[in-house]
């Protein structure tokens, strides 16, 4: 707990931060540079310099990975996953901030969205620019977060990121630029609300207030390969996606998820085999629809809807592992937001 800050007054939020690494904690030892090592930053002293800021909340921290995004996966996302469990658990949480790098933040929060009950407040907050670069965007994205997870107002509204000024429900975000401070943006929505450290508008009252989590936790995630489809493509990225033992297969398609005709047939033959095939594009936004160009119907896949080929493979291995095999399932699933 930050000293002299827990006891302000009956109201004040208590947030447990689950810190991950990324350049949120991230040190360049220069302020010019610009190379520098993500996950340099303990929680601790994270914790402290929030504490500095005068912000009202009480914050405890715990250490769940100290690596780049890049380097998040399964282990992590047990261990986050069950805190997470933890902390809803215990009413004298009120809320969950996650801090993580920004290269897979939206899959880490699609999974979480996925999997865990839309209660308390979970917010993924990460920075673009390293804690001593000059005109660093960490603390401030942080003070923004606790703003967000300390309010009775984001109750109900599923996993969030909180980057930029702006907050994003975890179905809609991806990172669309590779190092602009305002890199994350809303695919159908923009975002769900604009923050501050001083103030927070939401647009619309929460729209989850009671659902329960969609998916089970799964025992393990399978195997689901993304293939980038591009000019001049034969089938042998579909095939030795197969031959690694992949349970499903993502496109990143064309345009409205298309693909050459040789690998159109090879991912039809994986369906046949009992491999679902999901069609989604390597188009920054827009959705990709069934029996637009590529005959979903006859070929037994499913299209993608608003969700870009990263997402939708989070959303493939749950349904894969929680025994969803029917295309027609399958592709409810990826209709509903
Ligand atoms: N690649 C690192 C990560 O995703 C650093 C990038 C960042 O956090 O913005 O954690």
């Amino acid at each position: 707990m930050i000293p002299g800050i827990e006891d302000q007054t009956l109201t004040t939020p208590r947030i447990t931060i689950l810190a991950t690494g990324g350049t949120i904690a991230g040190s360049a030892g220069s302020a010019l540079g610009r190379g520098y090592r993500a996950g340099q930053i303990g929680i601790d002293e994270m914790v402290a310099a929030a504490g500095e800021l005068g912000l009202v909340a009480a914050l405890s921290g715990e250490e769940i990975a100290a690596v780049g995004s890049q380097d998040i996966g399964w282990r992590e996302w047990q261990a986050l996953y069950h805190a997470i469990e933890r902390a809803f658990a215990d009413p004298a949480v009120d809320g969950v901030i996650v801090t993580h790098g920004t290269d897979t933040a939206e899959e880490t929060a699609w999974l979480l969205d996925l999997t865990l009950p839309a209660g308390k407040p979970v917010v993924l907050v990460g920075a673009m620019r390293p804690a001593d670069a000059v005109g660093s965007d960490g603390m401030r994205n942080f003070a923004n977060a606790v703003r967000v997870a300390g309010d009775p107002a984001a109750h109900g509204r599923g996993v969030l990121v909180v980057m930029g000024d702006a907050v994003f429900a975890a179905s809609d975000v991806r990172k669309a630029a590779t190092s602009n401070i305002d890199a994350f943006k809303g695919f159908p929505r923009g975002p769900l609300a604009l923050v501050s450290p001083a103030s927070l508008d939401w647009f619309a009252p929460a729209a989850k207030v009671g659902q329960g989590a969609r998916f089970a936790w799964p025992g393990v995630l399978p195997r689901v390969e993304i293939v980038y489809a591009h000019a001049d493509m034969d089938a042998a990225p579909v095939e030795s996606a197969l031959a690694m033992g992949a349970r499903g297969v993502v496109l990143a398609g064309l345009g409205q998820g298309n693909a050459s005709a040789p690998v159109l047939d090879a991912l039809e033959g994986a369906v046949t085999k009992g491999v679902p095939v999901v069609r989604a594009s390597r188009v920054d936004e827009g959705y990709v629809d069934r029996n637009v160009e590529v005959d979903d119907d006859a070929r037994g896949f499913v299209a993608a809807r608003s969700f870009n080929p990263q997402k939708a493979r989070v959303l493939l291995q749950l349904l894969i592992a929680s025994g969803v095999s029917d295309p027609a399932a399958m592709q409810a699933a990826f209709d509903r937001r």
